[in-house]
C-alpha cells in the first residue's frame, strides 16, 4: 500500500458493531466482563481503548512501524522514552532541539541520574566521539526546531548498530510523508502528534512508533505503568487529521518553498533557513532523507535587532503570532521570548537562536495572500 493510500486505509477496519468507517469516540473508562477477566480485548481504557487502538494502528503503518503508542502530549511520548533508561545512563542529544525536550532532559531527567551530551549532529561523525559504554541512547530531532539542521539518520542509525545504543528520532516536523527514519534504522520514532499529525490545532498529543516486539513491550508497560495516555476524542481527532496529512503536506510543502523564496530575496532579510535551498549546509542531507522540503522556516532580519522582530510579528494580519506548528493555518512564533524560552540565552545563541530569529509555520492558505501579509508586515 503506498502512502497515501496508507494514511486513510492503512491497518484499519470498521468498527465490528456496526461497520462504522470511522471508530466510535468509546467514551468509556470501563469494560464489562462477563466473568473475572472475561471480556472482549478490553479491560480499562488507560490500558487500551479501541478508539485509541484505531489511531494507534494508523500510526504505526504511517511509519512502516509494527507498533504505535498515543500518549497526552509529545512531551509525555519523550518521557516515556526516558523512562527506558536508568540512573547512571546516558543519551547522546541534538545541541539544536526543542526547547521543552531540552527542559525535560535537564530539569527531569538529569535530576534522576542520567546523563545528556549535547552535540551538533549536522556532521554525524561527531557522535560516535561522544559514545561510551554508559550510552544507551542517541536523541535526533531532524530537521531540528527552530533552526532547521538536517541531521543524517541513517549514519546515526549505523553509530547506533555499532555500539547497540538504541536510536530515537523526533519525526515532528518532517511526518512520515517527508522521511520515515524507522526505514532508515531508528529505532523509536516520536511525533508531537500536537502538530502536523493532528494538524488542525485542536489537540495536543504525542506518539511513539516502533518496529521491534521488546521495545514495544517496554513502551506499552511504562504507558500503561505512568499513564500519560490521551482520551479518545483527541484519538479520533488525530485519525481524521491522519487521513488528510498527504493532501496538507503537500500544500505545506509548496507554501513553504514560495515563502522560502520570497524571504530570502527581501532586501530586510539577512539568513533565511530553509532545508530545500541548494546553499543550506546539508541540503545534501535533506535530498537523500527527505521526499520534499516541508513548510517550516526561520529568518534573521538584517541588524539582528530584538524590538525590529517583536514588530514584524506583531504586524502580520494573516499569520498568527502562537506557539505551535503544523495546523492548517500559518503560526508565526518568535523563539527566543517563546518556545525556547526555556533555554538559557547563551546556550540558545550558541546553537543560532538569536534575539531576531522568526520562525513561520507556513499553512495552506492561499500562497498570495501570504506573501502579501509578510510583505506588509516587514515593510511597515
Ligand atoms: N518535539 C518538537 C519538535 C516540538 O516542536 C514539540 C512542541 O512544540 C514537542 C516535541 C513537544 O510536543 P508537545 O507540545 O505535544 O508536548
Amino acid at each position: 500500500m503506498k502512502f497515501n493510500t496508507k494514511t486513510i486505509h492503512g491497518k484499519q477496519q470498521p468498527d465490528k458493531a456496526y461497520g462504522a468507517v470511522m471508530p466510535p469516540i468509546y467514551q468509556t473508562s470501563t469494560y464489562a466482563q462477563s466473568t473475572p477477566g472475561g471480556h472482549k480485548g478490553y479491560e480499562y481504557s488507560r490500558t487500551h481503548n479501541p478508539t485509541r487502538t484505531a489511531l494507534e494502528n494508523a500510526l504505526a503503518s504511517i511509519e512502516n512501524g509494527n507498533y504505535g503508542m498515543a500518549f497526552a502530549s509529545g512531551l509525555a511520548a519523550i518521557d516515556a522514552i526516558m523512562k527506558l533508561l536508568k540512573p547512571g545512563d546516558e543519551v547522546i542529544s541534538t545541541s539544536d532541539l526543542y526547547g521543552g525536550t531540552y527542559r525535560l532532559f535537564t530539569k527531569i531527567f538529569e535530576g534522576y541520574g542520567i546523563k545528556f551530551q549535547f552535540v551538533g549532529m549536522q556532521n554525524a561523525a561527531n557522535i560516535e566521539s561522544y559514545v561510551n559504554t554508559n550510552t544507551k541512547l542517541i536523541w535526533v530531532e531532524t530537521p531540528t526546531n527552530p533552526m532547521m539542521n538536517i541531521i543524517d539518520i541513517e549514519a546515526a542509525s549505523i553509530v547506533a548498530k555499532k555500539y547497540n545504543i538504541l536510536l530515537a528520532v523526533d519525526n515532528t516536523f518532517a511526518t512520515p510523508y517527508l522521511q520515515r527514519p524507522l526505514d532508515l534504522g531508528a529505532d523509536i520514532v516520536m511525533h508531537s502528534a500536537t502538530k502536523y499529525i493532528g494538524g488542525h490545532s485542536d489537540l495536543v498529543m504525542g506518539a511513539l512508533i516502533v518496529k521491534d516486539k521488546e521495545v514495544a513491550d517496554k513502551l506499552y508497560f511504562i504507558q500503561n505503568a505512568s499513564g500519560a495516555i490521551c482520551g479518545p476524542m483527541d484519538s479520533f481527532l488525530a485519525l481524521r487529521g491522519i487521513k488528510t496529512l498527504h493532501v496538507r503536506m503537500q500544500r505545506h510543502c509548496e507554501n513553504g518553498k514560495a515563502i522560502a523564496e520570497y524571504l530570502a530575496n527581501h532586501p530586510k532579510i539577512s539568513t533565511v533557513y530553509w532545508p530545500g535551498f541548494s546553499n543550506h549546509p546539508n541540503h545534501d542531507i535533506a535530498k537523500k532523507q527527505m521526499d520534499d522540503f516541508g513548510g517550516m522556516i526561520s529568518f534573521v532580519t538584517k541588524g539582528n535587532n530584538y524590538t525590529e522582530a517583536i514588530r514584524i510579528v506583531e504586524n502580520l494580519k494573516i499569520f498568527t503570532l502562537a506557539e505551535s506548528l503544523g495546523g492548517v493555518e500559518s503560526l508565526a512564533g518568535h523563539p527566543a521570548s517563546m518556545t525556547h524560552a526555556s533555554i538559557p540565552k547563551e546556550e540558545r545563541e550558541k546553537t543560532g537562536v538569536v534575539d531576531s530569529l522568526i520562525r513561520l509555520s507556513v499553512g495552506i492558505e492561499d500562497i498570495n495572500d501570504l506573501i502579501d501579509d509578510l510583505a506588509q508586515a516587514l515593510g511597515k
